[in-house]
């Protein structure tokens, strides 16, 4: 059996601490959230559009060499990450099992966009931000808002169906072992769940850019807004709805609004509490 990685004990203080700018009593914006994103940002215009074989060796320095720095930030600024690997352990999954499956997420989710920036944004020009100087206009906002909206439709229905299908809710109790979601929380999950929550919402995202607004400048911004949107749920610091859904395992299944389903259909809860699985208090701190 592979070595277990031991876990700081939930009441010893982090060795590092996470620059933040506060935003009112309980929200800020950490630096490992402004890094990532210009992070992001930069691999999808830049990186996976270099001339080969340059862009495949950015992939892979991306996908796996960068891997492990967002745990090591994870477990040197909060004792959050280790929490959430103790009910990973509790609910059946060895520490190799764990990495493993976030690496292959995170190949996975950036082969997406690694194909779209290759394969559908095929416009130099729009790359450019003379273009975006020139088109943006409130036709691209319409056709931006209109996308995010449905991105968020279907992963809203994904997500709801993860909580109320007996089937599904077991391969969702992975992503709700992280009880306090951190930044690596966005790889924490079953391959089945991610590829519905959000493959589902990508593949909405194409099949409207291609039926119907054909207009590439406008994928690229939405999908990159998109990669983002869904990266900050996570983020203990930005504290947005979404951070109290992994504290309770409730029925908020939207990201961006408090606007709750019924918590008698909510099968996750029950699965967890049959694993012995714990909440933290709402109150937790992420330094503790
Ligand atoms: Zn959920
Ligand atoms: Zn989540």
């Amino acid at each position: 059996m592979p070595p277990r990685v031991s876990i700081r004990p939930h009441d010893e203080p982090p060795p590092w601490r996470m620059p933040v700018l506060k935003i009112g009593q309980h929200h800020g914006i950490s630096l490992q959230i402004a890094f990532e994103t210009l992070y992001i940002i930069f691999a999808h215009v830049y990186g996976f559009r270099l001339p080969a074989p340059y862009n495949y060796l950015f992939f892979f320095f991306h996908t796996v060499i960068k891997f492990p720095e967002v745990i090591y930030v994870d477990a040197m600024t909060s004792n959050w990450f280790g929490r959430n690997v103790e009910n990973l352990r509790k609910a059946g999954f060895s520490d190799l099992q764990i990495l493993l499956i976030m690496n292959s997420n995170c190949i996975n989710s950036q082969l997406l966009g690694f194909l779209m920036m290759n394969y559908v944004c095929t416009d130099p020009e729009i790359f450019s931000l003379s273009y975006f100087y020139a088109h943006f206009n409130a036709t691209m906002i319409l056709r931006i808002l209109a996308s995010l909206a449905l991105s968020e439709t279907l992963f809203c229905a994904a997500h709801s169906l993860m909580h109320k299908n007996e089937f599904l809710a077991k391969y969702h109790v992975m992503h709700h072992c992280c009880v306090c979601p951190t930044w690596t929380t966005n790889l924490v999950f079953h391959p089945l769940d991610l590829s519905m929550e959000f493959g589902g919402p990508a593949l909405g995202l194409l099949g409207l850019h291609f039926g119907v607004f054909q207009d590439q400048a406008t994928f690229l911004l939405t999908y990159l807004i998109f990669q983002l949107w869904y990266a900050y749920d996570h983020e203990p610091y930005l504290n947005l709805y979404h951070i109290q859904h992994h504290q309770q395992c409730d029925s908020l299944y939207v990201i961006y609004t408090n606007f709750r389903g019924d918590p008698k259909h909510n099968r996750s809860r029950g699965v967890m509490q049959d694993m012995g699985l714990q909440w933290p208090s709402l109150h937790s701190k992420k330094s503790t």
